[in-house]
């Protein structure tokens, strides 16, 4: 079949889908589906840069691609897909339970109130260890029944191999340790006392690992989390973005200087994270810190609203 058809205006359907499987194999297809150049500027790398699997065949179809995934970000859609289960109150769990009396109960409610009015309230669990009422592993024990997760122990916990899995400014703002991917077939992220959903989920899109959530006791996730930081953390850029015009250029641009095999955005609350893999990614294994980085971006001023850089 000739690849430059002449003679004939009229061509078979078949004839003609077998061409452009030709065409496409010969030059892969601008992701951008707006694109008017497409796979005619040869001049350009036909492999990289890569964004969320899509090659773009100029800076200005990558722009496109990245606007439109920072849009579908913004509209929420980050929120995990399934409905958040109601979660039991911790004081009438552990008086259910016998692991503390009615009595007790009350006079913790108390104390936390007492102390919420000087501006320094507390979570009811903490209150009763603090207090020594309750001890850590029931606390821990009572968190796991509380979010419907297993108690993960951190004992066994390498911080190298997990090291590049999540930026450590996001494990620090919200409590989550990547733990082990037992087999590259899923991911355990263990949580100090309360599990991010949407963090579960925004590190299953970056990964491509199924995530189990799990509560650790807090003073094993305290010593593996300063484990984790003294490992050499993954490349991060910093970013506060006016508006999301500025994100999109900017993350275009980095995209484009580096040219990487692939490039990944989600929304984590504030933060958009975007990846870059120089190589890879390889399906079913966690990434190496040499080839990936990151660029933490936020929009707006964030002058106060939690933390804003970690190393
Ligand atoms: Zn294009």
């Amino acid at each position: 079949m000739p690849l430059v058809t002449g003679r004939s205006t009229k061509e078979s359907e078949p004839a003609g889908q077998a061409r452009s499987a030709l065409v496409g194999s010969l030059f892969p297809r601008c992701g951008n589906h707006r694109c008017a150049t497409g796979w005619i500027r040869l001049w350009r790398s036909r492999r990289i840069p890569v964004f969320e699997g899509q090659w773009a065949c100029s800076e200005e179809c990558l722009e496109e691609l990245v606007a439109r995934a920072v849009r579908r970000e913004m509209d929420g859609r980050d929120t995990p897909p399934v409905p958040w289960t109601h979660r039991v109150p911790m004081g009438l769990m552990l008086v259910e339970q016998g692991e503390i009396t009615s009595g007790q109960l009350h006079a913790a409610l108390e104390g936390q109130r007492k102390e919420a009015a000087t501006g320094e309230a507390s979570r009811l669990g903490e209150w009763l260890l603090r207090s020594g009422v309750l001890s850590e592993s029931v606390l821990t024990r009572a968190l796991s029944a509380q979010w419907n997760c297993p108690v993960f122990s951190l004992e066994a916990f390498e911080p190298a191999e997990v090291v590049a899995v999540l930026p450590r400014l996001l494990s620090e703002a919200f409590g989550a340790l990547p733990v082990r991917a037992p087999g590259g077939k899923h991911l355990d992220v263990a949580f100090a006392g309360r599990v991010d959903r949407s963090l579960c989920y925004a590190l299953e899109r970056m990964t491509g690992l199924r995530v189990f959530a799990g509560i650790a006791l807090d003073s094993e996730f305290r010593i593996a989390q300063q484990r984790l930081f003294s490992v050499r953390p993954v490349a991060t850029r910093h970013l506060e973005a006016a508006n999301s015009w500025v994100l999109v250029r900017a993350m275009t641009r980095w995209i484009e200087t580096v040219r990487p095999e692939e490039a990944r955005l989600v929304r984590l609350h504030d933060y958009y994270w975007l990846r870059i893999w120089r190589r890879g990614p390889r399906r079913g294994s966690l990434p190496a810190s040499a080839t990936v980085e990151d660029m933490l971006a936020t929009l707006g001023t964030r002058a106060g609203r939690g933390p804003r850089s970690a190393g």
